[in-house]
């Protein structure tokens, strides 16, 4: 099945700018839940798998077209692998009433606490759930991890979320100074879609 049209289950835009560049070769318009007005779906679930069926699901019924949702966070060994799936939850803070996402201030905690944890071990990793739901077909999965370590000074610009403090093993640079298309070659996002375009374009 040729896809023309994808929904893209996210509000992040330093996603769907990272999404859009990935899927630029392959011909297929992508819009963002927000393009289509489309609401921002509830992640109860307890692991990225089921927050990415959860958004894919959801946003592919109230749009009736295919959909690709991600769910992906950071993992930190010496905090016993949070933030987790609370990643972008770890970032907010209510002002004026209204929850904004803070990652100067996230970063500014999370190398507090892992000064306070007195572990010098400060190893990572960011892991990526795909999840492909096309209406009236089973949803399919595609997983990516990128391992290395979070740094306690930032440094760069690009990227967003976490990406000043985290350096790919293999690398001297944090994230944020990978252009999208060499963070695309590394990063748990890119191999997860890696995956995905072998089957689902690749294969057409
Ligand atoms: P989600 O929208 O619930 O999947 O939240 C993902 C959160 O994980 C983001 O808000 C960031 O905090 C973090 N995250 C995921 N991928 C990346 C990345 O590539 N760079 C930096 N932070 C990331």
């Amino acid at each position: 099945m040729k896809i023309r049209e994808l929904v893209i289950a996210s509000h992040n835009q330093g996603k769907i700018d990272e999404i859009r560049t990935m899927l630029a070769p392959y011909g297929v318009t992508v819009v963002s839940a927000r393009d289509l007005n489309l609401p921002d779906v509830e992640e109860t679930g307890a692991t990225f798998k089921e927050n990415a069926e959860l958004k894919a699901v959801q946003l592919s019924d109230l749009s009736g077209k295919p959909c690709l949702a991600d769910d992906s966070g950071l993992c930190v060994d010496a905090l016993g692998g949070r933030p987790g799936v609370y990643s972008a939850r770890y970032a907010e803070r209510i002002e004026e009433g209204k929850v904004v996402r803070d990652f100067d201030k996230a970063i500014g905690t999370l190398v507090d606490e892992l000064k306070q944890s007195g572990s010098a071990d400060w190893s990572a990793h960011f892991s990526c759930v795909l999840a492909f739901k096309v209406p009236e077909q089973n949803c399919r999965f595609f997983e990516g991890r990128v391992d290395g370590k979070i740094v306690s000074e930032r440094s760069g610009n690009q990227g967003f979320g976490f990406d000043p403090v985290f350096v790919p093993n293999g690398f001297d640079k944090t994230f944020a100074n990978f252009s999208k298309d060499e963070k695309a070659a590394v990063s748990h996002r890119g191999r997860a879609f890696e995956q995905f375009i072998k089957e689902v374009f690749d294969a057409d």
